[in-house]
């Protein structure tokens, strides 16, 4: 391997532990379940888009952790916040108020436009409390006859990996072998307003959709898709539920996918990037008339809204607020795009995805995702297959612009590499 665009940095002694890439990849492996097939690199450090693995090799992260890391490796606004607050306040649990909590929950209903919000720790908490949300209000609100409401989901979507969660995945993988399965859900094609209305009944409480599937390969709908699944949700009197916990906070080039079609769902369900890459903070945001359903002691978190969390998220939020990353996505969207664009028919059959967002779709003859996500690794360049031959390109928002030429032509590389 020779990875790695600049000189490799030289090691001072003691810099880095004294342990080949292969004896920790072994010993990561025979202690840990093997519920992941990490890439061979041992990552040591990271700044901005670049990162630093054992040997003093660098990478150009195209991951950022699932977009966890949207504004950068450690940012140095969320890490001064993460700091100022990790000597002061850590936990509280919500059974006292803490001086963070104010700003966050105002901070994060000001930037999703909605009257409240509910924070928890991981994205598929926040799916959860959503789905318990809709469902709550579905018997208060709309009148739904106890244990009979039904939340309409998509085909291949990915909303986190609980049982619940799992129940109604269509991917026979994350699904398969953890049943019996939570009812109450029907899956219907993505991208088919037609299919969500014939499946709406009166005990229908919520359509819960990812604005672009991510996991799913960055499946980006037909346009005025989302426009009309939110015309038919308020027809029928039904919550429309965005997860934009991979798309949402400046990924697509807009603060949430859905506004790229001027739509405002009911209820936002929020992860990843809000944590800015330091701390899992995840959240839904809502009208009072929808999450004022829950009341104390119906739902929480122990960690949920705690005080490093909220100081982290304010910080993330301060930086969507000035507009800045979610243009820089927008317009270096428009290179990536452009560029991966000029791939297809040489090696790439298709791209897909918004601003920093990108599915690319390698001729299956060539190799499986993980072939070619390899080959990009020998190149210098982090990314992550989704299924079969499509490779996921999300680089932090803060990549400089020749370091995303330079990731695009390591893939046009990669491509050859595997044509030969
Ligand atoms: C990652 C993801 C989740 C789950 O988040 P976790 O923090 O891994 O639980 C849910 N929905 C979408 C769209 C995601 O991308």
């Amino acid at each position: 391997m020779n990875g790695g665009r600049r000189t490799p940095r030289t090691r001072e002694d003691g810099d880095v532990p004294m342990t080949t890439t292969a004896e920790l990849i072994e010993l990561s492996e025979r202690r840990s379940a093997h519920n992941y097939h990490p890439l061979p690199v041992v990552i040591h450090e990271a700044q901005g888009a670049w990162v630093t693995d054992v040997e003093g090799r660098r990478f150009l992260d195209c991951l950022s952790g699932y977009s966890a890391l949207n504004f950068g490796h450690g940012n140095t606004k969320i890490i001064e916040a993460a700091r100022e607050q990790l000597g002061r306040l850590t936990l509280t649990s919500r059974a006292f108020f803490h001086d963070q909590f104010a700003a966050f929950a105002a901070g994060l209903g000001d930037l999703t436009g909605k009257d409240m919000v509910l924070p928890m720790n991981t994205g598929a908490e926040a799916v959860e409390t959503a789905i318990k949300t809709a469902r709550k209000w579905g018997y208060e609100v709309k009148g739904v006859a106890r244990d009979r409401a039904n939340i309409i989901v998509m085909e291949d979507n990915f909303h986190g990996r609980t049982t619940t969660i799992v129940s109604f995945s269509t991917d026979p993988d994350a699904r398969g072998g953890y049943g019996p399965y939570t009812p109450g859900f029907k899956v219907v094609k993505y991208g088919s307003v037609e299919a969500i209305r014939e499946a709406i009944d009166a005990d229908t409480v919520a359509v819960l959709l990812e604005p672009i599937q991510g996991e799913a390969g960055v499946l980006v709908p037909p346009d005025g898709y989302l426009r009309q699944v939110r015309e038919l949700c308020t027809e029928h009197n039904v919550l429309m539920i965005a997860d934009e916990i991979q798309s949402g906070l400046g990924r697509t080039g807009e603060t949430f996918a859905c506004d790229h079609e001027g739509v405002v769902p009911d209820v936002y369900v929020l992860g990843k990037a809000l944590g800015g890459g330091v701390v899992p903070v995840s959240a839904v945001a809502a009208d009072a008339d929808v999450l004022g359903v829950i009341r104390p002691g119906q739902h929480g978190s122990t960690f949920g809204g705690n005080p490093l969390a909220c100081a982290v998220a304010c910080a993330v939020i301060d930086i969507l607020g000035t507009g800045e990353y979610q243009a820089r996505s927008k317009e270096l969207g428009g290179v990536l795009h452009e560029r991966l664009n000029a791939l297809v028919g040489r090696g790439v059959v298709a791209v897909r995805g918004r601003g920093l967002w990108a599915g690319v779709d390698v001729d299956p003859s060539l190799g499986s995702g993980r072939e070619i996500s390899e080959a990009l690794m020998r190149r210098g360049v982090l990314a992550k297959d989704t299924h079969g031959s499509t490779i996921r390109l999300a680089p932090p928002i803060v990549i400089a612009e020749d370091d995303l030429v330079w990731a695009v032509d390591q893939l046009a590389g990669a491509v050859e590499d595997l044509a030969r």
